[in-house]
Formats: structure tokens, C-alpha cells, sequence
């Protein structure tokens, strides 16, 4: 964490991490990458602050259908009356269920646009390139987040850290999106961020410098990492704080029973800079998350 700078202007920070925004909005605008519905709960905190605080905007884009997400389903098939818990079922509502569910505890941390992708929830490997090479159409894949990146100019990029023991899809959608970019001009690029919540597999965490076979994923450890503390107070004699929405949207997901066994756990959202961002990446990065930390509830 780099040390001895001063909190930053909300002036500032317009001027300077949000440098590709249009000069019409106010805050700055962030596309999510995840692989599944559910996967954005770990950085809730950080997505309802930067709509709740900075006025920016957050869209999603999903990989996959989530169909895949039938094995704990089991307390949500008197809710849906679906024996979720069979593959073929799941197959055939599950998707349609996990968007709305997905949407529900979007609307509670502000996201924006949701880019639906609907590549296959299959492949229970731990190896990701075999998913990019025979499960997913990379190449499609590729193609639109090219489109969604230009389209929007976004000022960040989150995804989760690509840590070797995680599942193969999330690897996968994020290499996926530091590919697309740094095809980037760097007069425009967006600041593109790993990210993990404390309190899961930490040991692993501060050993990551990248995901072996894959250089583009290297992160720069002297460089953050930088973070929202979920137990940041707020309301009458601070006696709320942000685990209330973090645990709001995790309960929209009720289709996903392992996700629920995240209820009630705190913890600080970090967010690494990768090495292919530009140079003034972790200064964009610092800037975006002490605002996070700091500035006051708008709405
Ligand atoms: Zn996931």
C-alpha cells in the first residue's frame, strides 16, 4: 500500500481516474467480469459504494448460463417448486432463475447492465485452459468483451484473483478479460483489477504473483493490494455497516447453497493491480479505493 498521500479530491479523482468518462456523468464506471451468477458477492461492498457514494455506474458481463449450480439447490426447490437438484432440470431453469436472482441483488448494489455471454456452466476441472480450449467459445467470448470495452470505455475492470486452487471458470473469465484489455490503447485502457475478499484461502492469496502458464495475470505485489473494509460503519451511532448489504445480496442468491455459508462473514475487499495495466494504474487504483473507503453516502 503506498503510503504518506494525501486523501484526494472528489475533483481530483474525476480528473484523473476517470479520464476516459464522459464528461456528462460523475462517478466512475466499472465493468465486472465474473464466470457465474453469485460471483460478484465478493465485491459487493465495493460495487454499492462506488454507486452509493462516488454517483458511478457498474455493469456485469457473465460468462456462463449458471447452470452448473444445481448441486446445493436443494433448500430453493420449494421456492421455484423445481427439483433443481436434477441436472436436467437445472439445466433447463436453472439459468433463467440464477439471472433473476443475479438482478435482484444487483439492484441492491447498483448494477447498471448486465452482458449475458451463456457459454456452458460444465467442466469440473481445476484446469482452465481446457475450458477456454473445448467448453467455452473463447474466441466469441473475446469478441464481446472487445465490444463491451469499447463501447462503454470503461474507467475499471474488476475480476477475481486467478489463484491456482480456485475453480477453473473463474481462472478462465479472468484471463480472458485482461486478454481483451491489453489489446487496449493505453491512452484509454482501463485499469484492470484482481480482486479477494480476506478471510478465504489468504495463505494462498499472499504467495500469488501469477497463475503459473499464464504471465499476463502477474500482479504487481509492491502495488497495493488496495481496499474497502465491508465493517466500515455507517448510519445512527454507526451501528450498521456494509456486511448488511453483502449479506443482502448473497440472500437473492437462494438457488446457491453454498454461497448462503458466506452469510455473516466479514472481511476487507482487496483488489490487486495487474502488471499489463499502464503506469498509473496503481495511483488510478489508490485514488478510486481510498474514495471508496472514505467518501460520504449520497442516496
Ligand atoms: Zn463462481
Amino acid at each position: 500500500m503506498k503510503q504518506g498521500l494525501l486523501v484526494l479530491s472528489t475533483f481530483f479523482f474525476l480528473n484523473s481516474a476517470c479520464q476516459a468518462q464522459d464528461s456528462s456523468e460523475s462517478g466512475p464506471s466499472i465493468l465486472v467480469v465474473t464466470a457465474h451468477p453469485d460471483d460478484e458477492a465478493m465485491f459487493a461492498a465495493t460495487m454499492y459504494r462506488i454507486t452509493h457514494a462516488l454517483g458511478g455506474t457498474v455493469d456485469l458481463a457473465l460468462i456462463t448460463d449458471g447452470a452448473g449450480g444445481y448441486r446445493f439447490s436443494i433448500l430453493a426447490e420449494d421456492i421455484y417448486n423445481l427439483d433443481l437438484t436434477d441436472p436436467i432440470v437445472a439445466r433447463t431453469y436453472l439459468p433463467a432463475i440464477r439471472k433473476k436472482e443475479l438482478m435482484a441483488g444487483g439492484a441492491i448494489v447498483g448494477i447498471r447492465n448486465y452482458f449475458f455471454l451463456d457459454q456452458p456452466d460444465e467442466g469440473r476441472t481445476e484446469d482452465q485452459d481446457s475450458i477456454m480450449a473445448y467448453v467455452w467459445d473463447a474466441e466469441f467470448i473475446s469478441e464481446r468483451l472487445d465490444h463491451i470495452l469499447a463501447k462503454e470505455s470503461y474507467d475499471f475492470v474488476f475480476t477475481h484473483l486467478p489463484i491456482k486452487p480456485f475453480h477453473s471458470h473463474h481462472k478462465a473469465a479472468t484471463i480472458l478479460a485482461i486478454n481483451a484489455v491489453r489489446k487496449i490503447s493505453e491512452d484509454i485502457r482501463p485499469v484492470i483489477l484482481g480482486s479477494f475478499v480476506t478471510g478465504m484461502m489468504d495463505d494462498v492469496i499472499s504467495s500469488y504473483t501469477e497463475l503459473e502458464g499464464h504471465p499476463e495475470t502477474r500482479i504487481r505485489k509492491e502495488d497495493g493490494p488496495y481496499t474497502f473494509d465491508r465493517e466500515t460503519r455507517i448510519g445512527l451511532d454507526d451501528r450498521l455497516d456494509y456486511n448488511i448489504i453483502v449479506d443482502w445480496l448473497i440472500a437473492e442468491h437462494k438457488s446457491q447453497g453454498t454461497m448462503q455459508m458466506f452469510l455473516g462473514n466479514t472481511g476487507v475487499e482487496r483488489f490487486w493491480v495487474y502488471d499489463i495495466n499502464t503506469s498509473d494504474a496503481g495511483q488510478r487504483a489508490y485514488e478510486l479505493m481510498e474514495l471508496v473507503q472514505s467518501a460520504p453516502h449520497i442516496r
